[in-house]
């Protein structure tokens, strides 16, 4: 005799797994849930490391959390879940899965807001950006939220889309000043390290001087008494500079003109400030510095 309901049953037994299951859509072993990352957060990528056959190691930072780890899994084939999203700086929403046990979190895929694919062609802009992305990897701490940061990363991409190569000085000098400044190691810019002198008096400056090791400025007597260390000077105009990067956005100096030589020495003893606390040079602001030189 038929039994509709055993027919059914058996009906469904043979349908199991269902569909989504049987497509990939569902991971998840249990099948009660679908497997939604736990997390997405707006987020720019900072590096790629290669990792096993397929996969890729990225740091990026994100709004919410700071500068994380994940392992994107199979970002190396084609046809993946990432596309363009983990080139340099891309700007991203990422989403993921985050254990508290480890230190790397799972990527599991990523939403394109806005690729920096079009600075690339201008070689200075990609210089600028490699710049960008080597400081925030070496100087940002593990997991620690720095909204500002990521703020001042966007800032200084955008001026470079609207400035183009041309905006490139001024951007590498804000972008320095100010991730020093957010990391509480922008040194003083008006007073002597040593003597504790006022260099900027309106009328007549005092000359100011720099040294790799120095974390700050010196002014011309105290260069003389401390003997060699200190042999750069940093022009009053730069340091007029620098103190308008503090108080201002970087749109401000949207229609300045800012050449290579300009502000070379103010960039110079920035990234000389970044690689005391980061201990060990930046392979990028090399590059800067060979330019400075042919200029
Ligand atoms: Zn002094």
């Amino acid at each position: 005799m038929f039994d509709g309901a055993a027919a059914s049953r058996l009906t469904v037994a043979v349908r199991w797994p269902p569909v989504a299951v049987r497509r990939g859509i569902f991971h998840c072993v249990t099948l009660k849930f679908p497997r939604v990352p736990a997390r997405v957060s707006e987020a720019l990528v900072l590096r790629t490391y290669p990792l096993k056959e397929a996969d890729l190691v990225v740091s990026f930072l994100t709004r919410d959390l700071g500068k994380l780890r994940g392992v994107a899994k199979r970002a190396r084939r084609p046809k993946n879940a990432f596309g363009a999203g983990l080139e340099r700086l891309s700007h991203v929403r990422m989403a993921y899965f985050q254990r508290e046990t480890r230190e790397l979190v799972n990527l599991d895929s990523c939403e394109l807001i806005r690729s920096q694919f079009g600075l690339v062609s201008e070689y200075w802009c990609g210089v600028a950006l490699d710049y960008f992305a080597e400081v925030s990897e070496a100087m940002l701490p593990a997991a620690e939220p720095s909204e500002k940061f990521f703020r001042l990363l966007l800032a200084v991409l955008e001026h470079l889309r609207t400035a183009g190569e041309g905006g490139t000085w001024l951007a590498v000098t804000y972008f320095s000043l100010w991730a020093l400044r957010l990391s509480g190691w922008l040194p003083e810019l008006d007073v002597c390290l040593s003597c504790g002198s006022f260099l900027n008096d309106g009328e007549s400056p005092e000359r100011a001087f720099f040294g790799r090791g120095r974390a700050g400025l010196i002014c011309g007597h105290c260069r003389q008494a401390l003997g060699a260390g200190s042999n750069s000077e940093l022009s009053v105009a730069s340091r007029l500079a620098a103190g308008e990067m503090v108080r201002m956005p970087v749109a401000h100096f949207a229609g300045q003109e800012w050449g290579r030589a300009t502000g070379a020495d103010l960039r110079r003893f920035l990234v000389q400030q970044i690689e005391s606390l980061i201990e060990r040079r930046l392979v990028t602001a090399r590059l800067f510095d060979e330019s400075a030189a042919g200029a």
